[in-house]
């Protein structure tokens, strides 16, 4: 046998290996070490090999999701051997008695379909790269069949890879070390994967499916030919492949996602994203497709308008859109379950799904089809994408009990009176299981014992029971019953009648059951013969769901309808955050609205104001109206005017963190260069305190010097937040320049923020308010009160940032405090520029100890 396990193991080095035995999988060797580990369960030791005892542990068979689903989680790939003949047919070959096992599928995070595996309002895709110059992306979720291709820049296809953020990456091997699962270079061929398409899709040219690069064949066929690989045999759902355009969705790199949580919050889960804010959707399939729109906006206006059309139609006619969200909340996830079926991992359950999802759809479409003038145009393709699932729905209904069991083996799932032959046999097994209970009765006079039964186990099967006090005389041979086991308190017996009935039972009941899976797996492929088809209905649904979803939040949030054009206008009249309204409404505050016009003589605005007054949350609710509306989607503001943004940049400065010393500001001047070198006339751009990693001088030179980029090179539409005052001078000089500011007031010594977004320059920093906010001690604010009043003074004079520093004494420089106290001395003494985050960090603690 572990010549068989070693054999097997070779076929999947890469894998742990799941050795069906009986009613376990079983793992061997370092696979049981490291499964033992990940799964915490008991590792323990059966054999020996080569002298040493062999490490195994095990999992049971129907708990066998569950594992697999933590092993994958840990990074594991799976590849299950079951056993591929009867055991009997093993015993009674000569000589060789072992089972034999072959692997039938392999587990990776790429290639899931079982619902206990899968996230449902995610997608799980599986995606491919041919790296090139000119590279080729693919991406398909098997769970639902969806598949596309992309060709594009290096650049590009790391920032679709982002938006796409796929379970599982396929690359050529020896591919730049990332954590792609490696393939053998030749299956990126182009020309092999164009003849794999043609053949998975039975085509002789693929021209219909659209227009492919060669890259995107070369990806596409890596990926076809990794899923039949790790599917061995099976067929899963993939639907023909689909080529996206270039440009037609707003490109949106990883940088910019991961600032503006579109669809991973703070967490790096859905949770405090705006994805997860906005979403109203009643079905998985709908949260999974509003999570792709919200991943690409489009870029085509009036394919926007067409979404903007549906969500106001859906609007205005309020109960039409309960209605239909009723309906679609009871709808089950016919896409998964087509997945389920194609696979061949399916139970009686998915049979039943599908009736009741292409039910529920069919009536659906019926209500939604009542004629009306003003139908938009989103909502008539829509309902032209359902099929007409009639007569496959009629066949379930006929073939299928109301509820079948999850378990195939259990029988049950045919309704009574769809086949004689089965009703016939079920009856058969009836018939027996009333005359045993007649055996019984006869037994119970004929014996004398009252308390005999008559009883079914899956050792013995069916047998005769008595308390032990009363077996004696059944025992004799002329009792006409056969000993057959003696227990602690009961005695069982077998009789030549029971054996008879119980023989009878057994082969009816088998008949039936293979009755059954014959139906089954013929309703099996009425389905898949439609896969096609409900495939297609099944997105027109969450296209649907998506639409009243995003109306149902328009009409009870007040967002309103926005208006986008092939402009450069970007006019939001009183935007504001989704998810910081939220917050701040959670903490029972009011949430301030603000307006933003980046219109031609305005198109950079210098976002000013002290820190925590709500500069970035201005800068990002912009960022996400825009994203919203490109997406389809009302918008949180009264009123928005946004020409069609092309790209989109965000980035924040990385001051913040310390701990990382400079490479921190490193990788923010390495994005800030891919905006400059990205960026074009239609795009928004997002810049929040650049620069401020490094030494005020150098942040200020670089904010400077990014500015006028900005504004004189890219033309681009872009809010830059600062707290670099020097900055507004630019103002003079840039002539699409705005200034603006976030207000504060002080009030009776504390810092009140407004959150009004007002023009203009804010008229100080605060910074020393908000340092009393932050609880720095008295004496500390009393002397940066003194440099600061020193610095303002000059700063007029000379208009520099350091013009005043030079003839500021270090020392004693205010009049009210002795030049002897110490922590004054020593605070004096300190560069601030000079040191490294571990000096500071024990700098504070002398000078606490100076207190
Ligand atoms: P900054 O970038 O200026 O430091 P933030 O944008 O991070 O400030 O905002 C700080 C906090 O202020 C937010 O977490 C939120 O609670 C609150 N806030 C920001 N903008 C608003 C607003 N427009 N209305 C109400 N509260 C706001």
């Amino acid at each position: 046998m572990i010549a068989q396990f070693l054999t097997l193991k070779a076929e999947a080095p890469d894998c742990l290996l799941f050795f069906r035995m009986g009613d376990f999988y079983e793992l061997f060797f370092e696979d049981a070490v490291a499964a033992a580990a990940t799964l915490d369960i008991a590792l323990t030791k059966r054999g020996e090999h080569d002298g040493v005892p062999i490490p195994m542990c095990g999992v049971p068979v129907h708990a066998a999701d569950n594992y697999l689903a933590r092993l994958i989680k840990g990074g594991h790939r799976v590849a299950i051997a079951e056993q591929v003949e009867d055991p009997a047919v093993a015993r009674a070959r000569p000589g060789k008695s072992i089972v034999a096992r072959a692997i039938t599928r392999v587990v990776t995070p790429g290639t899931l379909t079982e619902a206990g595996l899968l996230e449902p309002k995610r997608a799980n895709w599986l995606a491919a790269i041919a790296p090139g110059p000119q590279t080729g992306l693919a991406w398909c979720d098997l769970s639902t069949g969806a598949f596309a291709t992309r060709a594009c820049t290096p650049d590009e296809a790391t920032a679709e890879l982002a938006r796409l953020a796929p379970a599982e990456l396929i690359a050529p091997e020896g591919w730049k070390d990332s954590p792609a699962t490696p393939r053998p270079l030749p299956e990126f061929s182009a020309q092999k994967g164009e003849a794999r398409l043609k053949s998975r899709f039975a085509v002789v040219t693929l021209d219909g499916f659209g227009a492919f690069t060669p890259s995107e064949i070369a990806a596409a066929g890596a990926l076809l030919a990794y899923v039949e690989a790790t599917a061995k045999g099976s067929i899963p759902l993939l639907s023909p492949p689909r080529p996206e355009l270039p440009g037609s969705t707003m490109a949106i790199d990883a940088a910019t996602r991961t600032s503006l949580e579109l669809t991973r919050g703070p967490g790096g889960t859905r949770a405090g994203s705006l994805e997860a804010c906005i979403d109203r959707t009643v079905t998985a399939a709908g949260a999974r497709q509003l999570g792709a729109d919200l991943a690409a906006p489009l870029t085509d206006a009036p394919q926007i308008a067409a979404r903007l059309d549906l969500v106001a139609w859906f609007c205005e006619n309020a109960v039409t859109r309960i209605r239909t969200r009723e309906a679609l909340a009871a709808m089950p996830d016919i896409a998964r379950a087509l997945g389920r079926l194609a696979v061949g991992r399916w139970t009686p359950r998915d049979l039943a799904q599908m009736r009741d999802g292409l039910a529920l759809s069919l009536a659906l479409k019926a209500a939604l089809s009542a004629p009306s003038l003003t139908t938009p145009t989103l909502l008539t393709d829509t309902l032209a994408r359902f099929g007409a699932h009639g007569s496959l729905v009629e066949a379930l209904r006929r073939a299928l009990v109301p509820e079948p069991p999850h378990d195939p083996g259990a029988g049950g799932s045919i309704a009574p009176g769809y086949d004689a032959a089965l009703d016939a046999l079920r009856e058969t097994a009836r018939d027996g299981r009333t005359a045993v209970l007649g055996l019984e009765t006869r037994l119970r006079e004929q014996t004398g014992v009252a308390a005999l039964k008559i009883r079914h186990n899956g050792v013995l099967g069916y047998h005769i029971e008595v308390a032990a006090r009363f077996a004696d005389p059944l025992m004799a041979a002329d009792s006409g019953l056969i000993h057959r086991q003696t227990l602690a308190g009961v005695v069982r017996f077998g009789s030549v009648d029971l054996a008879a009935l119980a023989s009878t039972i057994a082969q009816a009941g088998d008949h039936a059951l293979a009755a059954e899976a014959a139906h089954l797996e013929e309703l099996r492929s009425l389905i898949l013969a439609e896969a096609a088809a409900i495939a297609e209905t099944a997105q027109a649904l969450a296209r649907l769901d998506v639409a009243s979803a995003l109306a149902d939040l328009a009409a009870t949030e007040n967002w309103s309808r926005p208006k986008v054009d092939a402009t450069t206008a970007f006019h939001i009249e009183s935007g504001r955050h989704p998810v910081v309204e939220a917050a701040v409404k959670a903490a029972r505050n009011p949430f301030v609205a603000n307006d933003c016009d980046l219109s031609a003589d305005a198109r950079l605005w210098l976002v000013t104001g002290p820190n925590m007054a709500g500069k970035s949350t201005f800068l990002r609710q912009n960022a996400l109206i825009a994203v919203l509306a490109q997406a389809g989607s009302f918008v949180p503001a009264r009123a928005a005017h946004i020409g069609v943004v092309d790209r989109l940049f965000s980035r924040v400065g990385a001051a913040d963190d310390l701990a990382q010393g400079r490479s921190t500001f490193m990788v923010e001047m390495v994005e800030t260069a891919a905006i400059l070198s990205g960026a074009t006339s239609c795009s928004l751009v997002i810049l929040d305190e650049v620069g401020r990693g490094t030494s005020t001088y150098d942040g200020l030179a670089i904010a400077w010097a990014v500015l006028e980029a900005v504004h004189d090179d890219l033309q681009c539409r872009c809010l830059f937040a600062t707290h670099y005052h020097e900055l507004v001078q630019l103002k003079e000089r840039l002539k699409s320049l705005a200034t603006a500011h976030v207000t504060a007031r002080e009030w009776k010594g504390d810092l009140v923020f407004l959150h009004e977004v007002k023009p203009g320059a804010a008229d100080k920093s605060y910074g020393l308010a908000v340092a009393r906010l932050a609880g720095v001690p008295a004496p500390v604010l009393t002397r940066a009160r003194g440099v600061l009043a020193r610095l303002e003074a000059n700063r007029d004079k000379t208009g520099g940032l350091a013009a005043g520093l030079s003839d500021l004494p270090l020392f004693g420089a205010h009049p009210a405090e002795p030049a002897t106290d110490p922590l004054r001395a020593k605070l004096a003494a300190i560069d601030p520029d000079a040191i490294t985050p571990r000096e500071a960090l024990d700098l504070l603690a002398d000078l606490k100890a100076l207190m």
